[in-house]
C-alpha cells in the first residue's frame, strides 16, 4: 500500500491527527493495534478539550466540580473549580469515538501492529502485522502516536521515552462509601505517596480510581496498598502502566513526527496527557500541511513550553520532602493562590502572563527564592 500519511496509534493523539489531516483532504491511514483498547487512565480532561476538538459531550460519564488536596499531616483544602469542570470519560469509548470521527472525515482505519520501519529517500516503509498476516505500507509522512511504550521511538532511538510507573485500582460502586468521592478529585501528598509524586482518588465510570506512581516501579505496590488500607478498600482489580516524563526534546526526525505520549507530552506535576496529546497532534498536523517540520516544535514551544517549565519547577521544588508538601498544601489556604491556580489550570493555554503571575504568587507566599 502506498499512502501520503500513516498515523501509528489510534489513541487521542493519533485519532486527532488522522481526523485533522483527513479534514484537510490529505490521504491518511490510521493504524491501531487494538480497536477495543482500554488505555489505563483516569480519563479526566477539562471541558475546554471538548470545545477545542468538537468532541460530543455525551462521552462525559461524570463531572468533577471540586478538587481536594491532602497534606502529609492530613490538612485538607477543598477547591471549587468555579464555573469549569473536569470531565471523566471512559477511555475505550472515548478513543473509539475519536477514531470514528477520523473515519467520518475520510481516514482509513487499519487494525494492525507496527513492527518496524525503513527510511527511504522521500518516504518510509512500515511493516505492520495484521490478523491476515504482515503487510507493508509506504508513506511520505509518518506520525508516531503509539504511546509511552512507542515501538517507533524504540526502533529509531533504541530506547523508550523516560517514564514513571503507576498502578491503580477501580473500586466499584458497591465498595464506595462516600457519594462525594464521585464528584471530586482528591490529590494526596506523601505519607502514603512515593516521593516526587502524589496519590489520587478520582471518580471513574464504574466507581472510583485509586492510584499512585513512582520512578521506582517496586515502591508503587506497597504505597498503593497503604493508601487502600487507609481508605478501607479491598479486592480491587489492579492495573499498572507507564506515564512519560516530559523533557521537551522529541518532535521530528527523518520524516516522522512524534506526538502525545510517544513524545512525552504529559504536563509535569499533574500528569495530564489527553488534552496535550491532542494539542501536539494539532501542531504536528499544521507542520505536515505546510510541509515545514520545524513548525511543529515552534508552535508547541510558543504555546506550552513556559507552562511545562513552571510546572516542572514546582514539582521538583515542592514534592521533594514532607515539609515542602505540607507547605504546598498550606499555600492553598491563600485565596489568591487558589484562584490563580484554578485559572491557570482551566483557562486558555496561550495566556503566558497568567503563568508568570502564578509563579510570582507562589514565590511570594511560599517564601521561595
Ligand atoms: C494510570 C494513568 C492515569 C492517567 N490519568 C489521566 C487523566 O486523568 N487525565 C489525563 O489527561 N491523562 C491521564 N493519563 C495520561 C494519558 O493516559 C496519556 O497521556 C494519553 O493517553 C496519551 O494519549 P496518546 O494518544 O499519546 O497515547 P495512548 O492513549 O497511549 O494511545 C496510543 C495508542 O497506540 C496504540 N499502539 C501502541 N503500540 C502500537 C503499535 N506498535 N502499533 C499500532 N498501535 C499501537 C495503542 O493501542 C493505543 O491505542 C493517565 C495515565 C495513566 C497511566
Amino acid at each position: 500500500m502506498d499512502v501520503d500519511i500513516a498515523v501509528i496509534g489510534g489513541g487521542p493523539a493519533g485519532a486527532t491527527a488522522a481526523r485533522l489531516l483527513s479534514r484537510a483532504n490529505r490521504e491518511t491511514v490510521l493504524i491501531e493495534r487494538d480497536m477495543k483498547n482500554e488505555k489505563p487512565c483516569g480519563g479526566g480532561l477539562l471541558e475546554k478539550a471538548f470545545k477545542a476538538f468538537d468532541i460530543p459531550l455525551s462521552l462525559i460519564k461524570k463531572k468533577v466540580e471540586s478538587i481536594r488536596i491532602v497534606s502529609p499531616k492530613g490538612n485538607t483544602h477543598d477547591i471549587s473549580m468555579n464555573s469549569a469542570y473536569l470531565a471523566i470519560v471512559h477511555r475505550a469509548e472515548f478513543d473509539e469515538a475519536l477514531r470514528g470521527a477520523a473515519a467520518a472525515e475520510g481516514a482509513g482505519l487499519i487494525e494492525g501492529t507496527f513492527i518496524d520501519l525503513q527510511h527511504g529517500d522521500k518516504s518510509a516503509v512500515l511493516r505492520i502485522k495484521t490478523a491476515a498476516g504482515e503487510t507493508r505500507i509506504r508513506a511520505r509522512h509518518i506520525i508516531a502516536a503509539d504511546g509511552v511504550n512507542s515501538m517507533v521511538v524504540k526502533r529509531m532511538f533504541g530506547k523508550f521515552p523516560r517514564r514513571i510507573y503507576t498502578a491503580h485500582e477501580i473500586h466499584h460502586s458497591g465498595n464506595v462509601h462516600a457519594d462525594d468521592l464521585h464528584r471530586r478529585c482528591e490529590f494526596r501528598f506523601s505519607s502514603v505517596t512515593p516521593p516526587g509524586f502524589y496519590s489520587w482518588i478520582f471518580p471513574h465510570r464504574d466507581g472510583i480510581s485509586i492510584g499512585t506512581g513512582s520512578e521506582h516501579a517496586d515502591e508503587v505496590g506497597p504505597f498503593l496498598d497503604g493508601l487502600l488500607r487507609a481508605k478501607g478498600f479491598t479486592n480491587g482489580h489492579r492495573r499498572g502502566y507507564f506515564i512519560p516524563v516530559w523533557d521537551g526534546s522529541l518532535y521530528y526526525k527523518n520524516g516522522v513526527y512524534f506526538v502525545g505520549d510517544a513524545a512525552g507530552m504529559v504536563l509535569p506535576f499533574t500528569y495530564e496527557g489527553i488534552y496535550y496529546a491532542m494539542r501536539s497532534a494539532e501542531f504536528a498536523v499544521a507542520a505536515v500541511l505546510k510541509n515545514k517540520p520545524g513548525l511543529y516544535k515552534k508552535l508547541w514551544q510558543e504555546t506550552y513550553r513556559k507552562r511545562y517549565l513552571v510546572m516542572r519547577a514546582l514539582q521538583r521544588y515542592f514534592l521533594r520532602n514532607d515539609d515542602r508538601m505540607e507547605k504546598l498544601v498550606s499555600l492553598y489556604g491563600h485565596p489568591h493562590i487558589r484562584e490563580a491556580s484554578m485559572r491557570l489550570w482551566t483557562q486558555d493555554d496561550i495566556k503566558i502572563n497568567l503563568i508568570g503571575g502564578f509563579a510570582a504568587l507562589i514565590k511570594k507566599y511560599g517564601g521561595i527564592r
